[in-house]
């Protein structure tokens, strides 16, 4: 249910609205938008009726909400998010890049990379330092020292980092240095993983499940916002199909979809949608031409020596020209890169 309230609603009749929720064993969610503050409710619906609310002081309308995705859904604000961090957003009219290696490997390489991306104007490092792994056996991660690296790079180089968490247990530490914290492809459906990374502050950058629908990634979204936490990024990543000529299948499609139904921020990762590094500049391309709102690229000083995913991440050398390509297709659908003031051409 959404409640609908004067935007100059006094804090009192606010708070009296939210108790009478509290009272029903519901939670109030506040949501201001442009033009009226919404209060959406979580819980059991069967505790509420319209009437409960009806006549309450500013309230001007009640209203149920029909789909199964409540405060992800453009019913419930149909403004788009935006994610604020200092001197960055996410969602709107830029379009934010998040670059880095897959994993961080080392000290060395994770400055070397990170300097490489800062001088371009990137704002967004990312790189894992608990990696999940298809295979037992294949590269894990630095781990601890993987956060303490990345924690280095943001006080020294003054990037904002994006990094992974892959369980509860190391989400603490993870939200301790991420100012962004990953969930990814594997954990789209963890629920506890879901709900703890609800009850951070950080922004969380969800990724779509392997074999996800639009719907169960917004549920999964859900789940983080149901728990207090309203700044989470989706990520389309590819999906499985029946095609084998790349290493996933990059749905696209979902980019409007879901902008149709979810005022959430969405970002599309090519590296990983297909795999392939020569593929992966037309493919961000696309996805600034059918209105993502930012790109997650893996880039590497060395791709030939990466611990993981090499044969997807590009160098700074093409990078860079990637980075060009887009300066123009975001100038088309009016979005314009949000980086640092640095020139990338020459
Ligand atoms: C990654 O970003 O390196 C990663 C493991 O992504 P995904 O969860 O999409 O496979
Ligand atoms: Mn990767």
């Amino acid at each position: 249910m959404l409640i609908l309230m004067d935007l100059n609603a006094p804090r009192e009749h606010i708070e009296k609205v939210k108790k009478k929720i509290v009272a029903k064993e519901c939670t109030p969610h506040e949501i201001p938008g442009s033009r009226k503050l919404a209060i959406g409710i979580t819980g059991p619906s069967g505790n509420l009726s319209i009437e409960d609310f009806l006549g309450m002081d500013s309230v001007d309308e009640v209203l149920r909400v029909s789909k199964p995705y409540k405060l992800v859904g453009r019913e419930m604000k149909p403004d788009d998010t935006v994610i604020d961090f200092e001197n960055a957003s996410i969602g709107g009219e830029k379009l934010t890049i998040i670059a880095g290696p897959c994993s961080v490997e080392s000290k060395d390489q994770i400055f070397e990379v990170a300097g490489s991306l800062k001088e371009l104007g990137i704002k967004f490092l990312r790189a894992g330092a608990y990696k999940p792994r298809s295979s037992p056996y294949s590269f894990q991660g630095l781990k601890e020292k993987g956060i303490e690296y990345l924690a280095d790079v943001k006080r020294e180089l003054g990037m904002k980092i994006v990094t992974e968490a892959k369980d509860t247990h190391t989400l603490p530490l993870i939200a301790e240095v991420a100012d962004i914290v990953q969930i990814g492809a594997r954990n789209m459906q963890n629920f506890s993983l879901l709900e703890e990374a609800g009850k951070i502050k950080n922004p969380i950058l969800l990724k779509r499940g392997l074999a996800a629908k639009m719907e169960d990634l917004l549920m999964s979204a859900e789940y983080i916002l149901s728990q207090g936490n309203y700044n989470v990024i989706l990520c389309e990543r590819g999906i499985r199909t029946f095609e084998t000529h790349t290493r996933n299948t990059l749905d696209l499609n979902i980019v409007p979809v879901i902008k149709k139904h979810s005022h959430l921020p969405i970002i599309v990762d090519p590296s990983h949608g297909v795999g392939i590094w020569d593929k992966v500049t037309p493919m961000a391309m696309a996805a600034v031409a059918c209105g993502a709102d930012g790109l997650m690229i893996e880039v590497h000083s060395h791709p030939e020596e990466a611990l993981s995913d090499g044969f997807q991440s590009l160098t700074i050398k093409n990078f860079k020209n990637l980075l060009e390509k887009i300066e123009k297709i975001a100038s088309v659908v009016d979005k314009r890169i949000d980086n640092e003031e640095i020139q990338i051409s020459n």
